[in-house]
């Protein structure tokens, strides 16, 4: 019911303003069956589609409100920087795109509805460019530009200029900010906003980019051609845009485009009247330098002192200070009503209940001052725990309590005692505009305190009138809109020397950028250099351990026939006497020796012996069970140790150990046998005693005709 009830008021506020639009059957058809019309935006192209804090705004929103009122079309908007968007709307992705300017490429895969909007191309210089005298100027420069701009084709064809390819509206102009390149062109919307919001100084404007077959920056809506009935429903709603609405819309989004030509402003017959007669009466913030503050003779100083004479020349007003004690007795008279405005204020929730406020003509960053010895601040989230100061009643106490409940906010008068307190060690840090702190530190605490880091939250100031006065507001709006950006740089670079030079620059901010990008990248390659080192030494402890393992081997293994050595018999002995003593549990030990082996040194030389040496020993080892030893126990003598055996158990190993070796046909000698003292372990026993036993059982086989296995 309620939904219903919406829909008929809808309706309703739609036919109020909406000039009547003849559909065809078709397109009434096409609209009723399409719930979702996909668009293409941009998401930094101001100021007609881009983000103030997470919500998309601009002219072309507002457009397509409008075209979406009057047609019944709903747009799913979808965001992406130009080349990904339009590489979408070429893969049918998307069905409409917008900001795009009518190219004879574009015909296969684009229908064009008329342009919205032409926007002159321009190109800005840095101010120490030199005069400007057209586009031969440019010759040997390197120019930034927009890839896939629609005059590229056409800016390629000049010769000499080396054009340098941007992605983003942002890099493109940071990049000659800093000396990157010595030109770039772009329309004037984007590079005006861009310009203002991070207060960017040396640029300046060279001209209008005037090139063959090329006209200003159309904007039109690309459909594809796959959906003419939809090209044909987005037309008619273009062309039931008055003028007039044209107007309205341009003049609230595209302001700026007059800048360039100088600060004129027309004012209405009410807005003459109210400055004819009215004295403007404001409050400051007395201790808000450089922004704003009085001076020795207790006159309005800083810069809203600097817009204030500007208005007054340009609006020919008259505007009055009404002194305060300090910025809360400011908020105070203007609640009051003792004065109509606050030269320079941040909206806030709290505030815009009773003061209208201007657009924002000044954003600063917010930063941290701590002594010097205290470690870089990356995040206000740094602060957490520690007693941070923060001036009484700035907009921001509220807005940083709010969005950091953790932090320990401390409020104090002014600026002086903020920052005496963290130098006494009574604060660890406070938290002011980077301008303010700048101001300060040029004056005192030099040496003592430092910024110690940014934190992301950015002040943005513009004027605010008491609710009641709306002509003022937009008085003040227009006189805002009227400044140049020549006009708001002079007034900057008086009271914020922010001074920017090729590759390098003295800007407090990217100071603290760099020595952050400094700390990172330390923590980064330090990081890495212990990884590195950590791999080695892992690297080197697993050398060690198989070199270790290696040598062991080396020291328990016998060389020619890789079975264990004496020196390894003698310890697996020790430990199986041990063993039987502490278990009762009896071991055999068997000794073989093979019969008349000189035989075969004398006869085939030493490595025939050595060869047939490794047969045996590999005989043996092969056929022993898991659990017996053998070794080498010295020249041609084995040994075989058999744990948890009996007589019987080691005698029958013997016995195959004697079959196999009779049986083998060993190298050149073919046959050879051996012989086998056997014995038990028993109580008393020692490796002397143990050993000597088998032997004494050996040298019975021997006795007894070789090839035999005795036992004692
Ligand atoms: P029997 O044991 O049957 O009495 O006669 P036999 O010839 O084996 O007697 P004896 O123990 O005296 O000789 C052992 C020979 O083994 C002496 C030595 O030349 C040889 N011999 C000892 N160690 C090695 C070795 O590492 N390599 C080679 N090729 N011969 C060795
Ligand atoms: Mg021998
Ligand atoms: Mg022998």
């Amino acid at each position: 019911m309620k939904t219903l009830f919406f829909c008929i008021l809808f309706f309703i506020s739609i036919q109020a303003v909406a000039k009547p639009i003849v559909f065809t059957e078709e397109e009434k058809e096409f609209i009723k069956n399409t719930p979702l019309v996909k668009v293409g935006m941009m998401p930094d192209f101001t100021p007609f589609s881009y983000y103030i804090k997470n919500t998309p705004v601009g002219f072309e929103h507002e457009l397509l409100n409008i075209l979406s009122q009057r047609t019944g079309l709903v747009f799913e908007k979808e965001y992406a920087k130009w080349t990904t968007i339009y590489t979408a709307f070429k893969n049918k992705e998307v069905d409409v795109i917008t900001s795009i300017s009518h190219k004879k490429y574009r015909e296969p895969f684009t229908t064009f509805t008329s342009s919205y909007y032409d926007i002159p191309i321009m190109i800005f210089v840095r101010d120490d460019f030199g005069e400007y005298l057209g586009i031969k100027s440019l010759e040997g420069k390197k120019v930034g530009v927009l890839k896939d701009v629609f005059y590229i084709k056409e800016l390629q064809k000049i010769d000499n200029i080396n054009l340098v390819y941007y992605d983003t509206y942002e890099e493109l102009t940071k990049d000659l900010v800093f000396g990157k390149i010595d030109a770039l062109m772009q329309n004037l919307t984007n590079i005006n906003y861009l310009i203002k919001k991070n207060l960017y100084s040396n640029l300046k404007l060279a001209s209008e980019l005037i090139l063959p077959n090329t006209k200003k920056e159309d904007l039109r809506l690309g459909v594809i051609p796959e959906k003419p009935i939809l090209s044909s429903i987005l037309q008619k709603g273009l062309n039931s845009i008055t003028k007039k609405e044209k107007e309205a819309l341009v003049n609230k989004w595209i302001g700026s485009i007059k800048e360039y030509k100088g600060g004129h402003i027309e004012l209405n017959k009410d807005e003459r009247a109210y400055l004819n007669t009215k004295t403007i009466k404001y409050c400051i913030n007395p201790d808000g330098l450089p922004f704003e503050g009085l001076n020795e003779k207790n006159e309005h100083s800083g810069i809203s002192s600097d817009y204030y004479s500007l208005f007054e020349n340009i609006l020919s007003a008259k505007f009055e200070l009404v002194r305060t004690e300090n910025w809360n007795q400011s908020i105070t008279f203007i609640k009051e009503k003792k004065c109509d405005m606050l030269a320079l204020g941040m909206e806030t929730y709290e505030r815009k209940k009773y003061l209208n406020f201007t657009s924002n003509y000044l954003n600063v960053p917010l930063v941290v001052a701590t002594k010097v010895d205290v470690p870089f601040i990356n995040h206000i989230l740094d602060l957490e725990g520690e007693k941070v100061g923060i001036i009484k009643g700035d907009a921001f106490v509220k807005i940083l309590r709010q969005k950091y409940p953790s932090l320990d906010l401390v409020e104090v008068e002014d600026i002086n005692e903020g920052l005496d307190k963290v130098k006494s060690g009574k604060l660890f840090g406070f938290i002011d505009t980077l301008a303010s702190i700048g101001y300060e530190f040029q004056h005192k605490y030099f040496g003592e305190l430092k910024i110690a880091g940014k934190i992301n939250e950015t002040l943005e100031l513009s004027m605010a009138v008491v609710k009641e006065d709306e002509v003022l507001l937009n008085i003040l709006q227009k006189a805002i809109n009227s400044m140049t950006n020549d006009m708001h740089r002079e007034i900057f670079s008086k009271w914020i020397p922010i001074k920017y030079e090729k590759g390098v620059n003295y800007e407090l901010v990217w100071k603290i950028a760099i020595g952050s990008l400094i700390v990172i990248l330390l923590v980064v390659y330090w990081n890495r250099k212990i990884i590195k080192t950590n791999r080695l030494l892992e690297e080197a402890q697993k050398d060690i351990e198989e070199k270790n393992k290696e040598l062991k081997k080396l020291a328990t293994t016998d060389k020619l026939t890789n079975l264990y050595n004496r020196r390894k018999i003698e310890e697996l002995l020790e430990f199986e006497i041990n063993r039987s003593e502490r278990f009762n549990h009896n071991f055999g030990l068997a000794i073989v020796d093979i019969d008349k082996f000189k035989e075969v040194n004398d006869t085939y030389g030493h490595q025939v012996g050595d060869k047939v040496l490794k047969e045996l020993a590999n005989i043996l080892n092969t056929n022993r069970r898991k659990t017996d030893f053998v070794g080498r126990y010295g020249g041609e003598e084995f040994v075989i140790i058999c744990p948890e055996s009996d007589v019987q158990g080691v005698i029958k190993l013997m016995e195959t150990f004697k079959e196999k070796i009779c049986n083998y046909k060993f190298s050149k000698v073919e046959n050879k046998t051996a012989s086998f003292g056997v014995t038990m372990s028993q109580r008393g026993d020692t490796i002397e005693s143990i050993l000597k036993r088998a032997d004494d059982a050996l040298y019975q086989a021997k006795d007894n005709g070789r090839n035999k296995i005795e036992y004692k």
